[in-house]
């Protein structure tokens, strides 16, 4: 990688210098390990990751791994943001929910591929924090909402696609409820070693289950997903 002291953001040889390396990322780390949906490659070359990380990761921000964030939380790796907004097959008329916010820059991927995107995060600080770098960079179709995603979000209810950025031990009751027929749900489920991510597909009556492989994510700490040891 490129080794140099950033301009501060805003520049233009700074936005040339990142847009580089987002193409690279897309190519190297995406295109060429099977995500080929046309929109999801667009968003994923879109969207300024530096702008979602702290402000000392930003050299890092097109590596190939997730980074630190703060509260112990993190920004996904590229590549499983792209396949599981992928996985989602969304065609742009969707109201989707986001659980896990995180630095908002999932939330700001979604937000050019569907219509409308409520995000919610149990952390007030990354709450706070996406909401106002949302709005600073103009993503006016994101609601960043401050609650328990494990119950899903019902005021807003119900949802053509949900995304789980936090793993579950099994799907959260409240989430099927507020999916929409036809829906989707791609979500981890395991425990805290790993996790198989599972797509879910509200057809008729039925719920539809697809495991899509392993993944490792942080878990969802909520009255519907897993608690921590010290949680009574
Ligand atoms: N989408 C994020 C991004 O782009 O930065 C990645 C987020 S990180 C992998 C998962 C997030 O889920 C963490 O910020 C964590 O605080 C949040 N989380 C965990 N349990 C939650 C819950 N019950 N409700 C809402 N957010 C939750």
């Amino acid at each position: 990688m490129m080794s140099t002291n950033l301009i501060p953001t805003g520049n233009s040889s700074n936005d040339v210098y990142f847009q580089s390396l987002r193409n690279q990322m897309v190519e190297e780390q995406i295109r060429k390990r099977g995500i080929h949906d046309a929109r999801v490659l667009e968003a994923m070359s879109a969207v300024p990751r530096e702008e979602f990380v702290p402000i000392g990761s930003r050299e890092q921000a097109y590596c190939d791994w997730a980074l630190p964030i703060g509260w112990e939380q993190t920004i996904s790796q590229p590549y499983t943001v792209a396949f599981m907004v992928e996985a989602l097959g969304l065609r742009g008329d969707e109201k989707v929910l986001e659980i896990g916010t995180g630095s908002g820059y999932g939330a700001a991927v979604l937000s050019r591929l569907a219509a409308h995107v409520h995000t919610v995060e149990r952390i007030r600080e990354l709450a706070d924090m996406a909401r106002e770098r949302l709005q600073r960079l103009h993503y006016g179709n994101v609601t960043v909402h401050f609650a328990d995603g494990s119950r899903g979000l019902p005021e807003f209810a119900p949802y053509d696609a949900m995304i789980s950025t936090a793993a579950a031990s099994s799907l959260p009751p409240p989430l099927v409820a507020q999916l929409a027929p036809g829906g989707r749900i791609v979500i981890p489920i395991g425990g805290f070693t790993g996790q198989t991510m599972s797509r879910f597909t509200k057809t008729g009556g039925d719920l539809v289950q697809e495991n899509l492989g392993l993944f490792a994510f942080v878990p969802l700490i909520g009255e519907y997903g897993q608690r921590p040891a010290s949680f009574p």
